[in-house]
């Protein structure tokens, strides 16, 4: 069996050899090096609390100053634009799971730079149903491979008991509302005095991290940390 599927995936190499998805050049990585290379992080100041792009003197943002999240401090790697909007895109759309491994790996790199130190990663869960739909969780599937890559644990600890209106159509207060209540957790995991880092793929104003990281605490976290590929730059394409 194992020899049949090497013979036929040479075969099925020589009809259909192996693209990058960003720039559709031959290559064996599901993202070239150059494509690669082109996922900038973002090296602008940032809120010190939830990690939101900030210009001026200020260390936080006026949203944090009037209310701020649940979650401890926020990090992304690059804006929601470009390449690596191209990239999510297609990681989070088009079936290509395998995406996780290089996207993953950047994230992993971002977050040990920030010298934070978790015990436990975990990620934003999706509705069972969306979850049926695309086979998959993005961020989960991110969340595995960072944990792999920092050499940490990974807890499967929340559920979206609700399905939401897409955050990317609603007005920020909007977006707060719509995630209250909609997750809850798992199973009851001893949390008391750990620390997490709570992954997804976009965050845009924080709701969603925010609400989560409620429940985390609740379930006994003392600090909870959010990173995601990408910060939304709030004129994303409107995706569901
Ligand atoms: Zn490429
Ligand atoms: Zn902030």
């Amino acid at each position: 069996m194992e020899g049949f599927r090497k013979f036929l995936d040479f075969f099925l190499d020589l009809l259909f050899p192996p693209k990058c998805l960003l720039c559709k050049r031959l290559n064996s990585n599901l993202i070239c090096p150059e494509c690669l290379s082109q996922l900038t992080p973002f090296r602008g100041k940032t809120c010190s609390l939830c990690g939101v792009p900030l210009e001026g003197k200020d260390n936080r943002c006026p949203q944090c100053l009037r209310n701020p999240p649940y979650f401890d401090r926020g990090f992304f790697y690059g804006l929601y634009q470009g390449k690596l909007e191209e990239a999510i895109l297609r990681f989070k759309y088009q079936d290509h799971p395998g995406l996780s491994a290089p996207l993953g790996k950047l994230l992993a790199e971002k977050f040990r730079e920030t010298g934070v130190q978790v015990d436990l990663v975990t990620w934003v869960p999706l509705h069972q149903r969306k979850l049926k739909m695309r086979g998959y969780n993005q961020a989960e599937l991110l969340a595995r491979a960072i944990s792999v890559n920092l050499g940490l644990p990974y807890g499967d600890l929340l559920i979206k008991k609700k399905e939401t209106k897409p955050q990317s159509r609603l007005s920020r207060e909007e977006r707060l509302k719509n995630v209250i209540g909609v997750f809850k957790p798992k199973s009851a995991v001893e949390l008391q005095g750990k620390s997490l880092l709570l992954v997804d793929d976009v965050v845009t104003t924080g709701a969603t991290a925010s609400e989560c990281a409620r429940v985390l605490k609740e379930m006994g976290a003392e600090k909870v940390f959010v990173l995601s590929l990408a910060r939304g730059t709030g004129t994303q394409r409107p995706i569901s």
